[in-house]
């Protein structure tokens, strides 16, 4: 049920968001209950198409990987013919890998490099067009903790290089777009309880963590989600080039 009007007749195109548990999904059903239709990206169009019904049938699933830069086009023109155009897009989608710097081969680096950073810039680049013609937007990125202290829990070296990368993207991006009335900002979240790092964390492991977290306990996707509702909503209308930390406390810097 519609909570707010936060994002009353917005159209939200999220990535990587058919993952039931995952930060995209409780993205896009916060979104939904704020008043946006949702576009859910994702690799596996079913399953995208299968995640939006779940959330209501005005709802959309597309295919789209977002390493594919005509593939992303193709699904945001897919998005504005169906929808009517784009105003807030969630650069969600990402991978990791759990490796040391001397293991990381050239097929790893260009993979994570790939999914978490040129994806940003691939469906950014197709999103802003739609945004101008709407008269302005706003694009939110996943970064992480793990680009701000040189690793996170999970994510190797190239995992942090790439959401380091989205940071300085976002805010290029913000400073280029901001005449256009196009906000661009990023999330930094710590440990969010997903599938991506489901089954990967031993119960000693998980105490050691929760001593670093002053809020003590690991964070919910729906906690992540409520920092992007307040990235895509005027609620933040002066606010680009921001870096917003989900993380409990795990760190807290100047
Ligand atoms: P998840 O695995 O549940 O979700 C990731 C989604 O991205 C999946 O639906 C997957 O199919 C999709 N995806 C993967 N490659 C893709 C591609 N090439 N094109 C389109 N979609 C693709 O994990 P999550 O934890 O919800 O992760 C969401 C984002 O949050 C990721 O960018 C991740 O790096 C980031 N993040 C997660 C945490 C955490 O602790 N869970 C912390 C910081 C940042």
């Amino acid at each position: 049920m519609q909570q707010s009007s936060l994002l009353d007749g917005k159209v939200a195109v999220i990535s990587g968001a058919a993952s039931l548990r995952g930060i995209g999904m409780a993205t896009a059903r916060l979104f939904a209950e704020h008043g946006a239709t949702i576009a859910i990206l994702d690799l596996d169009g079913k399953a995208a198409s299968e995640a939006a019904a779940l959330i209501g049938p005005s709802h959309r699933g597309y295919v789209c990987n977002v390493t594919d830069r005509a593939g992303c086009q193709t699904a945001i023109d897919q998005v504005v013919a169906e929808l009517g155009g784009v105003d807030v897009l969630i650069n969600n989608a990402g991978i990791t890998q759990p490796v040391k710097t001397l293991d990381i081969d050239p097929e790893s680096w260009d993979r994570i490099l790939d999914v978490n950073l040129r994806g940003v810039l691939y469906l950014s680049q197709a999103a802003i067009p739609a945004m101008k013609r709407r008269g302005g937007g706003a694009i939110a990125c996943m970064s992480s903790v793990s680009a701000q202290r040189g690793g996170g829990i999970l994510g190797g070296p190239h995992y942090s290089a790439a959401k380091a990368g989205v940071l300085g993207l976002a805010k290029a991006m913000a400073r280029e777009f901001g005449p256009d009335n196009i906000r661009v900002n990023c999330v930094t979240p710590g440990l969010i309880q997903t599938d991506i790092n489901a089954g990967k964390i031993s119960d000693d492991k998980r105490v050691e963590i929760l001593a670093g977290i002053p809020l003590n306990r690991l964070g919910d996707p729906r906690d992540v989600a409520g920092a992007f509702l307040f990235l895509a909503s005027p609620l933040s209308s002066y606010i680009t080039g921001a870096v917003i930390d989900v993380n409990g406390g795990m760190l807290i810097h100047g």
